[in-house]
């Protein structure tokens, strides 16, 4: 990871860092991370595609490490699922995330009520204390179930039984907002989707990519299609994921998706700059 100007940090490419840090030495300084106060989020806007408004934004976590600066996401989230670290870990980006939401809500020059996405792990929706536990972060933050979402990979939910589904159902009953994410890089049956407790899917950016230049690849354009139809069908909304050029947000408002996000609009930065964005679109 290099720091790019400023406090404002590029967050490396799993590939080209994580082989060169020892595995090792990053599994004996996870544990006592948290304890340190090494983790910070970054938020990355979600876009209302019709009109362009900032809606809310996603938590994505971060790792400053003393040693090899600021790592990602991919670089400590599968070695924190396979040690258990994930469920203190994930406690605190969603104690973190709600208190952030509560801060962007109680400030009045806020144009709308901004909500939050968390990033679920398997291990967390295995976790028996989940439900109480998350009711308990909004209720501290004062928030309603409805400002937060929650998002599940759908290769987490693959062959799910609705016992194992039923954590996630409780939330979604409650009014926590559930996304499937990486929608389609799990290869699950399209029927499935119907027992799941999702109110969205969240297209992965594989799908987008033959939309970022003129003329876009009209295969890409008609699965979108295809997908966009599916969610509707099934009352679900479509977010899209890795949206970086303005060419493929205006194929993706024109193909029916209701939210974007992506370098497009704004990687992912403190949460200072989520505010500056919601207040930019205000007055334009
Ligand atoms: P994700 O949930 O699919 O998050 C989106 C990833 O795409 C983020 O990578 C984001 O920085 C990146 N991205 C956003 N816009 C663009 C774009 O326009 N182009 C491209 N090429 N990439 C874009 P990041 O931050 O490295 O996170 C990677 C993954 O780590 C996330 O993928 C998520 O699965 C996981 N993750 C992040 N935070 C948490 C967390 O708190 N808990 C858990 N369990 N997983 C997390
Ligand atoms: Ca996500
Ligand atoms: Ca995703
Ligand atoms: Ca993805």
């Amino acid at each position: 990871a290099k720091a790019a100007g400023g406090n404002r940090y590029e967050v490396a490419d799993a590939d080209s860092d994580a082989r060169a840090i020892a595995r090792h030495d990053l599994t004996n300084c996870l544990p006592g991370a948290l304890d340190n106060g090494e983790f910070f989020i970054e938020y990355q806007p979600l876009v209302r595609l019709a009109d362009g408004t900032v809606r809310g934004a996603e938590a994505l976590v971060r790792w400053l490490h003393p040693v090899h600066g600021v790592l990602g996401p991919d670089q400590f989230i599968p070695l924190a699922e396979s040690t258990g670290l994930i469920v203190p870990l994930g406690r605190w980006v969603l104690e973190e995330a709600a208190r952030q939401a509560r801060a962007w809500r109680n400030d009045d020059s806020c144009p709308l009520p901004l909500r939050v996405n968390v990033n679920l792990s398997p291990a967390q929706l295995r976790y028996p204390s989940l439900v109480a536990e998350t009711v308990a972060v909004l209720d501290n933050a004062g928030l309603e179930p409805s400002a937060l979402c929650l998002e599940v990979t759908e290769s987490a939910l693959i062959g799910a039984d609705e016992e194992e589904l039923r954590p996630l159902r409780q939330l979604a009953d409650l009014g926590v907002d559930i996304a499937l994410d990486d929608f389609g890089t799990g290869y699950s049956n399209l029927s499935y989707l119907r027992r799941l407790p999702v109110s969205t899917l969240k297209l992965d950016r594989s799908f987008t990519r033959g939309m970022q230049c003129a003329p876009a690849d009209p295969v890409d354009v008609k699965i979108v299609e295809g997908i966009v139809s599916l969610a509707h069908t099934l009352d679900l909304s479509v977010t899209v994921e890795g949206v970086e050029t303005g060419t493929q947000a205006d194929h993706l408002r024109i193909l029916g998706c209701e939210t974007a996000q992506g370098w497009y609009y704004a990687r992912p930065g403190p949460p200072e700059r989520l505010h500056a964005l919601s207040l930019a679109d205000a007055s334009s």
